[in-house]
């Protein structure tokens, strides 16, 4: 018999096998972490294409399993990964998989991400039927593991399987919904009563991610403020009456970081390891990154600033492309990793070519470079209009880069804002170019003073953002929904 998991996670992307951003992260850990702890855990992702699964031993544990109605004859293969201990269960069917990307080209998005993802979780629930035992919780994230709620909340009602089952929906991020046309609502096989304004339509659309919000037991987002902010018209993108509907059931646990991936002192793409105890190889780290980018070797005694993430006005990209000339101005550097928009990729490219030796851009995704970026810069530059929750100012402080990063979602929950005698960083109040500008000056000048400067640099590499809490929260949550450990039975 397959491994019957208590608790199952449904989620479009885990590190390492699949990332775009920080849900892939989250999925790599918070899952492992509970494991750790002790408990069943498993997850269901899609197995993509040019994903590298080989070094956990993939086998396949089902062949054809049928998706079921309304779509007879579909079927998914399924295979099993070992990581860490934990299974990983890859639900296989190349037509929808076996992309390149995992959901959209430059071109824009895949014309069947809805389909594609109606498919995923419908083949998890026949996936999970075929193991033979329900899982307590179904724990599923973000727009694209939605559906899993309403299926289970219909399938309750009729087939007992799943009559101990609670679920749990994870919102990353807000502002990306799946929504589409009526017309796929008919293809996901949910009874006509989930269409209409206590369902999953909305505005006259198919909306994926309301269907998660409004069917799950209980709902998660990852971090505490932003629990509070999606509840207002300026966050909630439209959801925000949805969300109040549930808002005893809301709550905001922040995410952590990685550790063992995000640690400068066994970081293996590093051309140094440091500490905050002795943090004398990250100059080498920094040494490394000019030389590798072709910027001026004078900036290895003037401070760079970095910045990672997706090239997108919720990164607030535009106000840092808007105010680099400036910066480059007081004889600071500048360091890019992302892609994203056209738009600002192009000015990026324009400003790498005026500011040569100064400004370094790189379009495009890769791990390592993010890796170094953090290192090897001294300040972390976060302008975003909203962050739901943020890691990459989460390893930055690890990195001791102190981030400078509006006042908004996660940031504000991880970053003890200068001049606070503890703090760890700089925070601004409201994405404006001048706000940004005003905190940067602050933390150049900070910079100028070299003890208070380690000071700050220390604190953060010093703080604590490990998964156990967040993990026992989540357990905490499990439990209000009915989950009980089996020796507890
Ligand atoms: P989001 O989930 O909104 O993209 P987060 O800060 O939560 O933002 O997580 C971003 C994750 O994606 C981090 O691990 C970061 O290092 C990574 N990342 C973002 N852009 C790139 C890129 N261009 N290349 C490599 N890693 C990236």
């Amino acid at each position: 018999m397959e491994f019957v998991p208590d608790i199952c996670f449904v989620a479009s992307e885990i590190y390492p096998f699949s990332k775009t951003g920080g849900l892939a992260d989250v999925m790599g850990i918070l899952p492992l972490t509970l494991h750790k702890m002790g408990y069943k855990v498993s997850v269901i992702t899609p197995l993509y294409g040019r994903i590298s699964t080989s070094a956990y031993n993939p086998r396949l544990v089902y062949e054809d399993i049928n998706v079921g109605y309304p779509w007879p004859g579909v079927t998914a293969d399924v295979l099993r990964a070992d990581f860490k201990g934990m299974p990983v269960y890859f639900l296989d069917r190349g037509e929808y998989f076996d992309r390149r990307y995992h959901y959209c080209t430059y071109k824009g998005d895949y014309f069947d991400n809805c389909e594609r993802f109606i498919f995923f979780c419908r083949a998890a629930m026949a996936l999970i039927k075929a193991i033979g035992k329900a899982p307590r919780i179904v724990h599923s994230h973000d727009w694209h593991a939605a559906l899993m709620s309403p299926y289970i909340y219909y399938q309750r009602r009729t087939d007992t399987y799943w009559k101990n089952t609670s679920t749990v929906f994870t919102i990353h991020n807000l502002a990306f919904q799946g929504r589409f046309s009526v017309r796929l609502f008919w293809d996901c096989g949910l009874p006509y009563e989930a269409w209409g304004m206590e369902g999953v339509e909305f505005y006259d659309s198919f909306n994926l991610l309301k269907g998660g919000i409004t069917y799950s037991d209980k709902i998660t987002t990852v971090s505490p403020s932003y629990a509070e902010e999606i509840l207002t018209p300026e966050f909630g993108c439209g959801l925000e009456n949805v969300l109040q509907k549930r808002s005893k059931d809301l709550v905001g646990i922040l995410n952590g970081s990685d550790y063992e991936v995000w640690d400068p002192s066994r970081d293996r793409y590093l051309a140094a390891g440091y500490s905050s105890s002795d943090l004398y190889g990250k100059q080498a780290c920094k040494k490394e990154l000019l030389d590798q980018l072709c910027l001026s070797e004078k900036l290895l005694y003037r401070p760079v600033l970095g910045f990672i993430g997706r090239f997108r006005s919720q990164k607030g990209i535009d106000l840092l492309t808007e105010i680099i000339p400036d910066i480059v101005r007081q004889d600071v550097g500048v360091v890019l990793l992302g892609e994203g928009d056209a738009e600002y990729e192009a000015k990026l490219m324009n400003l790498v070519e005026a500011y040569h030796g100064h400004v370094a851009g790189i379009v495009g995704y890769t791990e390592e470079m993010a890796h170094k970026i953090q290192a090897g810069t001294d300040i972390f530059l976060m302008p975003s209009r909203y962050e739901p929750c943020g890691l990459t100012q989460m390893y930055s402080l690890r990195y001791g880069t102190p981030p400078v990063a509006t006042a908004v979602g996660g940031l504000k929950d991880t970053i003890v804002p200068y001049p606070a005698e503890h703090s760890t960083g700089f925070v601004f109040p409201e994405p404006t170019t001048k706000a940004f500008w005003n905190a940067i000056q602050n933390a150049l000048v900070l910079y100028q003073d070299t003890e208070s400067w380690k000071k700050m640099v220390v604190r953060g590499m010093q703080t604590d953002f490990s998964w156990t809490k967040s993990a026992r929260e989540y357990v905490e949550l499990y439990k209000q929904i009915g989950y009980v450990l089996d020796e507890e039975v």
